[in-house]
């Protein structure tokens, strides 16, 4: 078993149901690995069917405790926890890099995501606030804002910790209790951040962890009747059957999924600022292991050569190896995801030829690919079109602005998209026209905790971040009197 003493990794983790960590009711265990190595780092517990709905039972306890709690003492709470998290950083992004294998700098940037959520919704949860309707002089009419019970959260593998405290801080400053499945190659991130909720004030039976399969574990807290809600974080394919699991109890979903983003660059745009968000969004932020990575450009026949020059020489720059020496790019999160990555290596020579660089897996300990950019991409090749979900860029090219927005358009995905120019109408003109929750104007990943995060079309339902993300765990009550007499 692999070690490092400033990660502290256990040797085993549990399921923690209640404070309680145990061995799940079968004994079964999941093994997690280093990406950068190989080597395997700890085991996990993979909670069955019985295991997930004791969860969800201790959980309607955990309910009844922190919402009993004033919304000022939740908030204290939360702002504690979101401290908590700041203070352990180091440590808590050493275990992202080493269970995920993003490099340490982003590592630390993601926890430093994840306090800032546990204190943005501390302040706003004794800010959940009603209306008051005006009717007529007979009666009053007002509305409450309730929580919804126990909320269910499946999380993916690319961000473990972030995504966690995404859906998980709005669901506790609203009065919920939770039931957290983490993802099988990263489930440390998650019982750490539940412990240090523990020991900072949130009771034990209002946040649980049942790390395992996605079917159990996910399966059957996606479809358990006596959840108010599920949040899933991962995979169209996934999102549609834990979409209509939950349906069948009309619980209602919330479904972040995945993307095929486009960057198109205006031949007004500054080419340096277009290299530069290209390689961050595709290549250097977990080896393009991001929902809303900057998968496909376009860029405008008038500066595609210089553009394409550019941009090969500044990826042949890029170091790669493990996170934990902070790379450029560090390693894919499983061997299994490296194979589907290195078939689109294949798809993409055969649909359009050899890479204009990379192309290949590294020959060496660890799940290492290269960046590669394939240019001259047609709109209905598959790399074009399907999620690679790694450092895999398509590059194409556009004559006029409608062709711009048209093929932006051109895809089943909907979740963010970027342009870089310096024509604001143009930038206006994009952000009205193109289909996608988020639009980025001269910086990739632009906006954060504070602004709606969430797709459109084949990207999901609904919306995370920001104040609106209150709204998916709490229902509203309204309260109607006769004060006529
Ligand atoms: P995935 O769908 O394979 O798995 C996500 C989670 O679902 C895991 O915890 C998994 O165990 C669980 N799961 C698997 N089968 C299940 C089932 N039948 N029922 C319930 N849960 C089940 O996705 P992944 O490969 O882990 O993550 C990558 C995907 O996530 C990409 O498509 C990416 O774009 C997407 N993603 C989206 C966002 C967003 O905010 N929109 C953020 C991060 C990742």
């Amino acid at each position: 078993m692999q070690t490092d003493q400033q990660a502290a990794i256990a040797d085993q983790y549990g399921v923690l149901i209640g404070g309680t960590e145990r061995d799940a009711s079968s004994g079964e265990t999941i093994d997690v690995f280093d990406p950068a190595t190989g080597n395997q780092l700890t085991s996990v517990a993979a909670a069955t069917e019985g295991d997930v709905n004791e969860a969800v039972d201790v959980a309607q306890d955990g309910f009844e405790t922190w919402s009993g709690y004033t919304p000022a003492k939740r908030c204290r709470i939360l702002n504690d926890v979101g401290r908590a998290i700041r203070d352990e950083k180091e440590r808590l992004a050493r275990i992202e890099t080493l269970e995920n294998g993003k490099p340490l700098s982003e590592a630390r940037g993601q926890i430093e995501r994840a306090a800032r959520h546990f204190e943005y919704y501390g302040g706003l949860a004794d800010k959940i606030e009603g209306e008051s309707i005006p009717l007529d002089d007979d009666h009053v009419d007002y509305t409450i804002r309730e929580p919804l019970g126990v909320t269910g959260h499946i999380v993916p593998w690319n961000v473990p910790a972030y995504l966690f405290a995404r859906s998980v801080a709005p669901a506790l400053a609203a009065g919920n209790a939770a039931v957290v499945k983490p993802a099988e190659e990263t489930p440390i991130g998650a019982l750490e951040l539940s412990k240090a909720l523990h020991e900072n004030g949130v009771p034990e039976v209002a946040v649980n962890v049942v790390p395992g399969e996605g079917d159990p574990a996910g399966a059957t807290l996606s479809g358990h009747p006596d959840i108010g809600t599920i949040t899933f974080t991962g995979s169209t394919v996934t999102g549609r059957a834990v979409g209509k699991a939950a349906i069948d109890n009309l619980t209602e979903p919330h479904l972040e999924l995945g993307g095929k983003s486009p960057l198109v660059v205006y031949e007004d745009g500054d080419l340096d600022v277009a290299v530069e968000e290209t390689i961050k969004g595709i290549f250097s932020t977990n080896t393009g292991q991001v929902c809303s990575a900057s998968s496909r450009v376009l860029v405008h026949d008038d500066v595609s050569d210089a553009y394409v020059d550019k941009l090969v020489a500044a990826v042949e720059e890029l170091t790669i190896g493990p996170g934990v020496d902070d790379h450029d790019v560090g390693p894919l999160a499983s061997a299994s995801h490296m194979e589907k990555v290195a078939k689109y290596f294949d798809i993409g020579r055969e649909e359009v030829g050899e890479p204009m660089t990379g192309g290949h897996v590294l020959d060496r300990d660890g799940y290492y690919v290269e960046p590669t950019v394939f240019a001259d991409v047609p709109q209905d090749a598959r790399i074009l079109q399907e999620e690679v979900f790694g450092p895999v860029l398509t590059v194409s090219m556009f004559a006029d602005e409608a062709e711009a927005i048209r093929r932006s358009n051109d895809v089943d995905y909907g979740l963010v998209a970027g342009v870089i120019t310096t024509d604001m109408g143009k930038a206006h003109r994009f952000a009205r026209d193109v289909d996608a929750g988020q639009i980025y104007v001269n910086e990739w990943f632009a906006g954060g905790n504070e602004t709606p995060f969430g797709g459109f079309k084949d990207s999901g339902i609904g919306r995370e971040n920001g104040t609106q993300a209150i709204h998916n765990y709490t229902q509203i009550k309204n309260v109607c009197l006769d004060i006529s007499n």
